[in-house]
């Protein structure tokens, strides 16, 4: 192990607000104050605002002229509840557009008590080794990383050994072995407080922190004061407000603690929007197989390390995530999404919640993103090249991604490569990237959100799910057009300043209903900068952020033509409402009318 550079080691520069840039071509880092036109900006603001400003948007993902960043959001790092999230910004491989990429876990928290506004990743090493980026209240090294961790192992042991090497205190963001391949569907895997995995994991970052050779990043916050804040007492009264609005909420404060967000299986099954077959039914009958009921009933029934209910960073109250078991009462996987169940469940007619469970945990294991592999599994099953509901042949092939056979790397390029390879015009993809649990056709509101956020096919971007089936917020037929385009771009504008909060997602259901909710949001940020923003100053933040996004894109070479659903939508009726996609191109562009 070779000790490369300690850039510089002043620890007093952390106790303000420090922007920091490790160059791994150079391998120097250099730490300034937060630039003036980023005053005020955390989270998503900041990542795609830097993003459009300092990447190229016609440059190789994969290329030197891509960068990473991570910044916490304006809230992480405080009591608030629920503000831990984390954002990672890059140019994605996977779709070619902006990319930001959410996720739960201990670093969020930590940067921010660091005083740390935002870590930037350039340039790409000329030697071909991987390293260790180590932030302290000391400063930032750049190691040679251990070489066990490298060439397969994955990311669960490599968590170990760094822990053995660093302290279990440390945070953690890894790039796996499929980040290492610089795969299409690489996430970043961060540590979460029990040492288990969460992942920044859409979009392929994974494999743009493995094009820079960064194969982890320890976040050491000993010694790190809390987060300053310009007037406690008002901070206290809001965070108090906000947490009983979330609590108060049935689906924020129970349906998600008890079914986690498996709990829509049997919701969009009822709908009539839950693609199965890859895309091809909208209900599936072994729904009970796999439903968020059964997950409780399970983890309750087998007890021993199993958790119902678990937070995936300190302070979520929320805790829709959990520790799932196998039949002894071991640990398998935890964050045992909807997102993932569904897609190798429903779409991939897995009809076994243990062999989904596994693959789950080879996911987060390997690095990749549930939610693309989980879509690519399944086109690849409509293609022919993995059988119908294997799931032991879908473990292999994950497992496999750590030293990756040519199947394992197709199916972890992605569903747009899988569709190709496979010769199929069934693919469900946005901008390249998979079309998430929940079928535009019969829910329509959501297709609106996949056509326009300018992230490729993501529900987070816009989760109109709420309205449409939820009726948290708004009350939407999913079956029809009528409000649909306001509601859809309200919800993008709206997502854009939570993701920009640091704020979870899951806070939405909490607030919509309860202006005193969303109003103790806004006076959180109020008390701890000393600010007087209003609902519509919020607003605007999350117009700007889309307008910045749409920026990047139309620059990369995206147009309006790229804003559409996959045509086999428009003639395939979904069963069992038969529906079609039917929007006009017009009514579709008409999202981006703000
Ligand atoms: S509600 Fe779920 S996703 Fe949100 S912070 Fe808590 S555990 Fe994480």
């Amino acid at each position: 192990m070779s000790f490369i550079r300690l850039s510089f080691k002043l620890k007093e520069v952390f106790f303000v607000n420090k922007f920091i840039r490790v160059n791994m071509e150079t391998l120097e880092v250099t730490v300034g104050t937060v630039p003036e036109k980023y005053a005020g900006l955390g989270g998503r603001a900041l990542t795609s605002n830097f993003v459009n400003d300092e990447v190229k948007p016609t440059c190789h993902p994969l290329g030197k002229n891509n960068k990473v960043i991570i910044a916490p959001g304006l809230l992480s790092g405080t009591t608030a509840p629920n503000s831990g999230r984390l954002s990672v910004g890059a140019k994605s491989p996977l779709t070619g557009t902006i990319k930001e990429s959410n996720t739960g876990g201990s670093s969020s928290q930590m940067l921010a008590k660091m005083g740390i506004k935002a870590l930037v990743i350039e340039g790409m090493p000329k030697e071909d080794k991987f390293y260790i980026i180590k932030v302290t209240m000391d400063g930032v090294t750049i190691e040679e990383a251990p070489s066990q961790i490298l060439g397969g192992c994955g990311n669960y042991e490599a968590i170990k050994v760094l822990n053995e090497k660093y302290g279990n205190h440390v945070g953690m963001a890894l790039t796996g072995p499929a980040g290492e391949y610089r795969l299409p569907s690489a996430n970043i895997s961060f540590k979460d407080p029990d040492g288990n995995i969460r992942s920044a994991g859409r979009g392929g970052l994974g494999a743009v922190l493995g094009s820079k050779k960064v194969k982890g990043i320890v976040i050491d916050s000993t010694g790190a004061s809390s987060v300053p804040i310009a007037d406690p007492e008002k901070f206290k009264a809001a965070s108090k407000v906000f947490a009983k609005a979330l609590l108060d909420h049935p689906v924020a404060g129970q349906g998600l603690a008890a079914y986690g967000t498996d709990v829509l299986v049997n919701i969009l099954n009822e709908a009539g929007g839950l693609p199965a077959n890859n895309f091809t039914a909208g209900r599936i009958d072994h729904n009970d197989n796999i439903s968020g009921e059964t997950m409780n009933a399970t983890i309750t029934e087998r007890g021993g390390e199993g958790k119902v209910s678990h937070g995936c960073h300190k302070g979520c109250i929320i805790r829709c995530s959990q520790w799932y078991p196998d039949k002894q009462g071991k640990y398998i996987t935890s964050g045992f999404e909807y997102e993932t169940i569904w897609g190798l469940g429903a779409d991939g007619g897995i009809k076994d919640l243990d062999i989904i469970a596994y693959i789950d945990r080879a996911m987060d294991d390997v690095g990749v993103d549930s939610i693309e592999t989980a879509v690519a599994v399944a086109t690849a099953m409509d293609g022919g090249l993995i059988p119908w509901g294997d799931g032991e042949a879908v473990l292999k092939i994950v497992q496999e991604m750590a030293k990756p056979t040519p199947l394992a790397r197709i199916i972890a390029s992605g569903t747009s490569v899988v569709g190709k390879v496979c010769g199929l015009f069934r693919v469900p993809v946005v901008k390249d990237q998979g079309i998430p649990a929940y079928d535009p056709r019969s829910v329509k509101g959501i297709g609106l959100t996949y056509a326009t956020t300018t992230m490729g096919a993501d529900h987070t971007a816009g989760y109109c799910i709420s309205g449409n089936i939820l009726k948290v917020g708004a009350d939407i037929d999913p079956l029809k057009k009528e409000g649909q385009v306001e509601y859809a771009r309200a919800m993008q504008i709206g997502t854009a300043a939570i993701d920009s909060s640091g704020m979870c997602l899951f806070v939405y259901f909490g607030i919509a209903d309860n202006p005193g909710g969303y109003q103790a949001l806004i006076d959180m940020i109020n008390a701890q900068y000393g600010l007087e923003l209003t609902a519509d100053d919020l607003d605007t933040l999350g117009k700007a952020v889309l307008k910045v996004e749409k920026d990047f894109n139309t620059r990369a070479g995206f147009t309006n033509h790229h804003d559409r659903l996959p045509e086999f939508m428009e003639y395939e009726p979904l069963p069992p409402h038969n529906e079609v996609w039917n929007f006009t191109p017009e009514e579709i562009d008409e999202v981006w009318n703000f």
